[in-house]
């Protein structure tokens, strides 16, 4: 029985993902539990799938998926929350910005919460990238009732039982605390440390992700607006 499932959407991430495999191993030797890595390349032009399939040839807790083409971070995470063998699913980068040493703390709040989240408090991007990040927040939080400091994290542990009910759309990555609580998951965000870039590039602009990201959270508000709720007062009984 598998209990972390450790999903890594890759992109063109090929100078990472040695490092990060080290960081990973050294996580899961700490919290002695069975463990599997599902690496999702999302289309890589680069050298990325060959190190992944390297990867998976040595170590048998490591398995992997290869897209045909680019589909994007929502699509690389679905396919591997579909594949996803344990009783949690862990999400996290592959270009180092997350360090997964952060999961020793955040895996005691699985005892109170079914989805604890990660929050940059201190976030190494841009200055550009952190103000529009804000801004996107407190308009994402706005408009969906929330109070998730930083929901585009990707550090996050979530109970695989509910997150299978969800099916993520394009963007919908970044709503995952929320989509969570719509299927009664209790959640927490607790701080956790964060990284400068220093090999490959960002895969998102500004304005790309700003206007995606308006479209999709009109989404959310409409799902959470029209959601169903129902409560069986009696039924036949059962043969
Ligand atoms: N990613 C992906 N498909 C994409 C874009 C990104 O799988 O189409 C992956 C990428 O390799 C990284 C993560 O999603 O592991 C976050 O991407 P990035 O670091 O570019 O985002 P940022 O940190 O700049 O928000
Ligand atoms: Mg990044």
């Amino acid at each position: 029985m598998v209990e972390y499932s450790i999903i890594i959407p890759v992109y063109n991430e090929a100078d990472n993902l040695s490092l990060l495999y080290y960081e990973i191993k050294e996580l899961t030797g700490r919290i002695a539990v069975p463990c599997e890595i599902i690496w999702v390349d999302d289309g890589s032009t680069d050298s990325s799938l060959d190190i992944i399939k390297g990867l998976a040839k040595k170590d048998e807790h490591c398995r992997y998926l290869g897209f045909e083409k680019n589909c994007g971070q929502s699509a690389a995470l679905y396919a591997g929350f579909q594949a996803a063998k344990g009783r949690y699913v862990i999400t996290m980068d592959s270009d180092l910005q997350n360090n997964p040493r952060d999961i020793l703390n955040m895996i005691p709040y699985l005892a109170e919460y079914d989805m604890v989240t990660g929050w940059r408090k201190d976030r190494h991007d841009t200055g550009w990238r952190k103000f529009s990040s804000k801004f996107a927040n407190g308009v994402r939080n706005r408009l969906s009732r929330e109070t998730i400091k930083d929901t585009g994290c990707s550090l996050k542990i979530m109970k695989t039982s509910l997150l299978k009910n969800i099916k993520i759309y394009k963007g919908l990555h970044r709503f995952l605390p929320t989509l969570m609580k719509m299927e009664g998951a209790t959640v927490i965000e607790v701080p956790v440390s964060h990284r400068p870039r220093t090999m490959g590039v960002s895969k998102y602009g500004t304005w790309d992700r700003a206007f995606s990201g308006l479209r999709d959270l009109l989404a959310v508000r409409w799902m959470q607006d029209r959601q169903i709720h129902y409560q069986i007062k009696e039924m036949s009984d059962e043969h």
